[in-house]
């Protein structure tokens, strides 16, 4: 489970500076922001989940802190534009690429 977490975060992690180097290069990363936004948003609610898991009942209580992180993370689904909207501008921006080609 740490080993998944791990790769997930890196993975999320090489997103996002990719995205970054190549809004730094000038070009339209539309498409990549809202990939990242979705990706990590996702990946951190199973890394959040796993780690309450490896904590078994303590993980669930309320004194400690992964309890409070299992409940924070569930926003980044929510603000700054759902999983669902960023599907949304990921498809529709695709169809939009393919369109023009
Ligand atoms: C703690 C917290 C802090 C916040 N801070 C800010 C802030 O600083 N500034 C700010 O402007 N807002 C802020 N928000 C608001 C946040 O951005 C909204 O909650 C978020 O955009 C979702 O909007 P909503 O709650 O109206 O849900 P809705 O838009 O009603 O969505 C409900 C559900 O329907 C889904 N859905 C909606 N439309 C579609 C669609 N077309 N297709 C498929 N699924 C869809 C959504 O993905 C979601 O799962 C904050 C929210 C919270 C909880």
């Amino acid at each position: 489970m740490l080993a998944d977490s791990r790769a997930e975060a890196y993975a999320a992690r090489c997103m996002v500076e990719e995205t970054a180097r190549r809004r730094d290069a000038g070009r339209n990363v539309t498409i990549e922001a809202s990939c990242c936004k979705m990706f990590a948003s996702e990946m951190v609610g199973r890394v959040a989940d796993r780690a309450v898991q490896i904590h078994g009942g303590a993980g669930y209580m309320a004194e400690y802190g992964v309890e409070r992180f299992y409940r924070d993370v569930r926003l980044f689904r929510i603000y700054e534009g759902t999983t669902q909207i960023q599907q949304l501008v990921i498809a529709r921006n695709m169809l939009k690429e393919i369109a023009q080609e």
